[in-house]
């Protein structure tokens, strides 16, 4: 056992991260990690803090590699943001932290799991920490690419670039770590594109793998005008569900534990104006990351529909690769056939800008929409 077994197909990486924790004159004092998503960028980073605190260089299994890796050590701090963006005042409590010598462990460690969502005034504060470094502090940010990160932090950052794992060793881990079985680790490995999160969660759970399925189908049944709009709509409302599904339970119990915390009584009609504002606060905290949520899931799905095009081209090309969807392979030869190549990759780069639009703020429903037209099929396909 070691602190690097959940990072699959990352032998490189781990070598490198290995090297720094031997030796300390290779050790830098900012890492930066970049990976597609869901590729291990958080679990290297962890690793790699865990193996810093261990006394046997990584062990996996003393108090410090254990504590270090579930995130309740008391030097490694790690930040995941959920909201749209990581602003500067959060960033100045960091800064101010990370001037602290350790206080159980080797190092201090700071971990920023979306460093790309950092504001640039949040990433300038940040600066100073790097250019001033404290001896014992380590920082390690996590962006899925270079590009995301403003450069005066990556030229101040050694990087270690992830890359993405193979879909047998995304099943293994599924298999190893969570006791999946063989057949449908591979399943969900394959589905999620090696995106290890997102094929843990379709292994684990049917509602998630039923949604995929309805997206997938969409791709066959766009046939008119009325069609696109339904599509369009329904993909909206099935982020909709699953985000909602996802933060529900969270928004009450922040909510309860706020007014305990501010000695209120929580089923009182009407809070006192004080609370009223601290309520009013978290409210909109969550509003944000619900709508962040909710577009990551709108995201997710395109990129599932993505496959069918990306498979479609693949059978239509007679390409020797193997398909993401087999189980939907009656959907995906007859996408193959009413669609020459030219029309799959203009459906492939409709989604792509739809992705993009989404991303830049234009209301998903409305971005949808114009994507879906442009996926109509000539005919009903009858499937
Ligand atoms: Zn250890």
């Amino acid at each position: 056992m070691t602190v690097w077994r959940d990072l699959v197909g990352q032998e490189p990486t781990v070598e490198t991260l290995s090297r720094a924790v031997r030796a300390e004159a290779s050790m830098t004092h900012a890492w930066l990690f970049t990976g597609p998503p869901g590729s291990g960028r958080s679990t290297a980073a962890r690793a790699f803090a865990a193996a810093l605190q261990c006394p046997e260089g990584g062990c996996g299994e003393c108090r410090e590699c254990r504590t270090a890796l579930d995130g309740s050590h008391a030097d490694v701090k790690v930040v995941a943001t959920e909201g749209l963006s990581i602003q500067v005042r959060d960033t100045r409590d960091l800064v101010q932290e990370s001037a602290l010598r350790p206080s159980v462990g080797r190092w201090r460690v700071i971990i920023i799991e979306d460093a790309d969502r950092l504001t640039e005034r949040a990433a300038d504060a940040l600066l100073k920490a790097l250019e001033e470094p404290t001896p014992r502090t380590v920082w390690m940010l996590c962006a899925p690419s270079l590009e995301d990160v403003i450069i005066t932090i990556r030229s101040r950052s050694r990087h270690v670039r992830l890359r993405t794992p193979s879909v047998h060793a995304v099943a293994e881990l599924l298999e190893r770590r969570d006791g999946v079985d063989a057949p449908m680790a591979l399943h969900a490995a394959r589905a999620a594109q090696s995106h290890i999160g997102l094929a843990r969660r379709l292994a684990r759970d049917e509602g998630a793998r039923i949604r995929r399925r309805d997206v997938i189908a969409m791709a066959t049944k766009i046939v008119g005008v009325g069609d696109a709009v339904d599509a369009a709509a329904d993909l909206a409302q099935i982020a909709d569900e699953e985000s909602t599904a996802s933060t529900a339970e969270r928004d009450a119990a922040e909510r309860s534990r706020l007014l305990e915390t501010l000695g209120a009584d929580p089923t009182a009609r009407t809070q006192p104006p004080h609370i009223r504002s601290q309520l009013a606060a978290l409210e909109k905290e969550q509003r944000t990351r619900a709508t962040r949520h909710a577009r990551d899931m709108v995201d997710r799905s395109l990129v599932d529909l993505m496959s069918v095009y990306r498979d479609a081209l693949v059978v239509r090309l007679g390409s020797n690769v193997d398909l993401i969807n087999p189980d939907a392979i009656d959907r995906v030869r007859s996408l193959g056939a009413v669609f020459s190549a030219e029309q799959l990759l203009r459906c492939l780069d409709a989604i792509t800008e739809a992705r993009e639009r989404i991303n830049a703020n234009v209301p998903p429903l409305l971005a949808l929409e114009a994507m879906a037209l442009q996926l109509r099929v000539p005919r009903d396909l009858n499937l």
